[in-house]
């Protein structure tokens, strides 16, 4: 395990074998002023929470292109596989996430880079598009605001450690992933299987759990939910899951370890319970149409992530182990 007190004591090793003689003393406070401000957590948050508001304006580029890119992809293979010719939309001009540069929905004007800050020209532009006047989602600063407070809690928990620098990575990957599944009941493997193979490179070096766990991990989770979608299958005829979920609970056995797949599942159907009958009650949701579980397991795996381990204890000492 990876502390702050590592990080701390190289700073002290670096300040006192320098040849602080030859150095002018206002340069020497400026060098512990930078070490007490890189080891201070509250300003290291902070940064990351600026970091986290720009990230959270490329995870909306990624919620609203990724889904589109696949479906084109899709799209092309089957004209290819049909002997077809692809539709237009397929071979038109190229479509990723850096291009074409962002327009507005209604009047297709490009949106200048002083108007894509996160959060503060959507308060500036008071939620309307500055040529046409239409009306920009709320969504878009909810998510860039979301990605922030949960980069900051991160930066928080883990203080400045490398399990800070991963534990980001993978927030940011789940958010995408979150609403990528609410929009389109789709997990992209694009996105889940590098994180697994990442969250198993990991535990070699033991930054959040050991290899062994992490690979038991890896194929439990997978197996456990592939196990209650066959049987759920096989009682009702309907799928109540995809394999995205699976992958999902994989990866987070990959990146935590088995010991917390019990509490993840917990925590998810718990969450999910709660939502799906309140959505059903109050929304009138139809209980057929499925509600996605994989932004539930996202969230239980994110909380497993940072408190986990208390929460295995909690759990532990209330079955009475
Ligand atoms: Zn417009």
């Amino acid at each position: 395990m990876f502390s702050n007190a590592g990080a701390k004591n190289d700073n002290i090793a670096l300040t006192t074998n320098a040849p602080t003689l030859e150095r002018p003393l206002s340069q020497k406070t400026q060098m512990q002023q930078l070490s007490i401000l890189l080891n201070s957590t509250a300003l290291f948050s902070v940064l990351i929470g600026i970091i986290g508001l720009l990230l959270g304006s490329f995870l909306n580029v990624v919620i609203y292109r990724l889904p589109i890119m696949m479906q084109r992809g899709w799209r092309k293979e089957c004209a290819e596989y049909l002997q077809i010719t692809p539709e237009a939309s397929a071979t038109e001009e190229s479509f990723n996430l850096v291009l074409p540069l962002s327009r507005c929905p209604g009047c297709n004007t490009p949106i200048k880079p002083y108007q894509n800050i996160p959060l503060i020209s959507y308060v500036f532009l008071k939620g309307k598009c500055a040529t046409c006047g239409c009306h920009i989602s709320m969504r878009y600063p909810i998510i860039e605001a979301f990605t922030a407070i949960t980069s900051m809690i991160v930066a928080w928990h883990f203080g400045y450690t490398p399990q800070a620098f991963f534990a980001l990575l993978l927030t940011w990957s789940l958010i995408a992933l979150i609403f990528i599944d609410v929009d389109h009941q789709l997990l992209p493997d694009s996105i889940t299987l590098p994180m697994l193979w990442l969250g198993m490179c990991l535990s070699l070096f033991n930054v959040f759990t050991d290899a062994h766990a992490s690979i038991i991990g890896a194929v439990a989770g997978y197996t456990a939910l592939w196990s209650v979608f066959q049987l759920f299958k096989l009682v009702t005829g309907k799928e109540g899951m995809g394999y995205g979920d699976f992958k999902l609970l994989a990866l987070f056995g990959a990146w935590l370890g088995w010991q917390y797949l019990p509490i993840i599942i917990l925590l998810s159907s718990l969450v999910g319970a709660v939502i799906g009958l309140g959505m059903i009650v109050f929304v009138k949701h139809d209980h057929n149409v499925p509600i996605p579980f994989g932004p539930y397991l996202a969230a239980a795996g994110w909380i497993a992530l940072l408190w986990g381990s208390d929460l295995n204890q909690l759990y532990l000492t209330t079955v009475g182990l």
